[in-house]
């Protein structure tokens, strides 16, 4: 899986989110927070 926020491979699941019934993951707690500060923006450039 790919980190929404900044588009690195992710390797581990330690760092996830769910938001609307989808879980994200990350590469690190700051790209974590930084979805969590604005989901809708990062989840637009998945798409
Ligand atoms: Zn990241």
């Amino acid at each position: 899986m790919r980190d929404p926020v900044c588009g690195e491979e992710v390797k581990t699941t330690t760092y996830k989110y769910t938001y609307k019934s989808v879980t994200y993951y990350f590469c690190s707690p700051m790209c974590m927070a930084e979805f969590k500060k604005n989901p809708e923006k990062y989840i637009k450039n998945i798409k």
